[in-house]
């Protein structure tokens, strides 16, 4: 990583989500032309942009400024549920959970058992994460430990904030997918004494899912969770009713697909649980008990056909929330694509689902996140002790994007549409800890071709303030 940009005073129309809506009913936070005082990529003031640059200037600081006004700025995107070897298999729609695996996702999960070949997908991984805005993932990495040490290094490389670990399985799946309880043990120790909270690394202890886990091997993940103090824990419950039924069946002594983990000792404030379309009260009750979340991917949910998110109860119930794209079952990176179909999918629900305002979208696909990984004190919300990790959403003039957000009445309105219409396109800057990842040379961006006269424009409004 290259080293801090000095210090610098962002100004734009400031939207962020701070306090969770589904307990307190708070709406956006929004500050119209406001200010953001970073220094040494930390958020040391806010406010209205006249009286943050007073400020700086009456202590001496000379920041330079950076004009991000036009569109929105958020906090950085937090995805709770994204695979590394699926980069490349997005959109195997049609299928259900089991055969999808079988058919489509694995035989690509096998082939980054090649190093040569993982470097690529990391690359093109944290690539797509960057261009989505996200700048905070918790990363289902791979089988083999070499391509999870590909992944870390690429993203650190390029500065996003990642949790991974190696994915274990000694069941079910293909051969060469397989470990043993001894092996999966030595080589996640191995993986996290070295990545463990090293920068922006942390990392998962992640088995697969409990179908493809033999009891031992998850007696192996909690021993890891042990020996390295802080790891976090991650993988799927309650997805399709098939893998539920054999779930069961391969655990006879549990009490619902929740009781596998928890029996284990893997459930706790740590874990975080992809999907649960089909939760059950008890299961439920286990998971805010421990203060485990679910990792909500609504994309992946219809796409695969596996049901309709019953947020509802998981709200009644206290269990945490957030969302996460689940690539490559899922259909793309984008947060503002998985709010949307969130939102749809609790309008399907009819009286069941729980109506999503625009502070709940912004909340699940930032602050939630950051909270349900650990993180709460350094991302998620752009408050005055954060780290600047954020996202400029300014779509391209010209596009039906940038008509809608220009007409909305306000800064709200304008969220709501880049909801509605907004993709990968509109993300014209992505910040981690103060520093642009998505602008300089460290990612590689080919794919903002017409957007470089963006790019050179925002270059040029930066200018010393003060
Ligand atoms: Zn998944």
């Amino acid at each position: 990583m290259k080293g801090r940009p000095g210090p610098l005073l962002v100004r734009g129309t400031l939207v962020d989500a701070p306090h969770d809506p589904f307990t307190t009913g708070a709406p956006l936070r929004v500050e119209d032309d406001g200010g953001l005082l970073v220094v040494d990529g930390r958020i040391a003031d806010r406010g209205a942009i006249a009286d943050v640059r007073r400020r700086a200037r009456d202590a001496g600081t000379a920041a330079t400024e950076l004009d991000l006004r036009g569109g929105l700025v958020v906090p950085g995107f937090v995805d709770t549920h994204v695979h590394l070897p699926q980069v490349r298999v997005i959109g195997g729609l049609g299928l259900s959970l089991l055969d999808w695996l079988t058919d489509w996702a694995l035989p690509e999960e096998a082939r980054l058992a090649e190093p040569s070949y993982a470097a690529g997908v990391a690359t093109d991984f944290v690539h797509g994460l960057v261009e989505a805005g996200t700048t905070t993932a918790l990363v289902f990495g791979s089988h083999f430990a070499p391509a999870v040490d590909l992944l870390l290094q690429e993203a650190e490389r390029v500065g996003l904030r990642t949790t991974a670990g190696l994915v274990v399985a000694d069941r079910v799946l293909r051969p060469e997918l397989l470990t043993t309880p001894e092996r999966a043990h030595a080589e996640s120790v191995d993986l996290s004494s070295r990545w463990h909270d090293r920068g922006l690394a942390r990392y998962a202890v992640t088995p697969r899912f409990s179908l493809s886990s033999s009891p031992e091997l998850l007696d192996a993940c909690a021993d890891v969770l042990r020996d390295v103090p802080g790891t976090l824990m991650t993988s799927h419950v309650n997805e399709n009713p098939r893998e539920i039924e054999q779930v069961a069946a391969a655990f006879p002594q549990a009490r619902d697909y929740v009781d596998t983990y928890d029996r284990a000792g893997l459930l706790g404030p740590g874990t975080v649980l992809a999907h649960d379309v089909h939760p059950t009260d008890a299961g439920l009750a286990a998971m805010a008990a421990a203060g485990s979340a679910v990792a909500h991917c609504p994309t992946s949910n219809a796409a695969l056909g596996s049901g309709l998110f019953p947020l509802r109860p998981h709200v009644e119930h206290g269990v945490r929330v957030a969302l996460g794209s689940d690539v490559g079952g899922g259909t793309g990176f984008s947060l503002l694509k998985e709010a949307l179909q969130a939102q749809f999918t609790q309008s399907l629900l009819g009286p069941d689902g729980l109506p999503l305002e625009p502070a709940h979208l912004l909340w699940l696909a930032t602050r939630a996140g950051a909270l349900a990984l650990g993180l709460g004190d350094e991302t998620g919300d752009l408050s005055v002790g954060r780290s600047f990790d954020a996202v400029h959403l300014r779509p391209r003039a010209g596009t039906t994007t940038a008509t809608v957000v220009e007409h909305a009445p306000d800064a709200v309105a304008a969220w709501r549409a880049l909801v509605a219409l907004g993709t990968t396109s509109d993300v014209a800057g992505v910040w981690v800890r103060g520093r642009r990842l998505d602008g300089d040379d460290d990612v590689r961006h080919d794919h903002l071709g017409d957007d470089s006269g963006q790019d050179d424009e925002a270059r040029r409004a930066r200018r010393p303030v003060g």
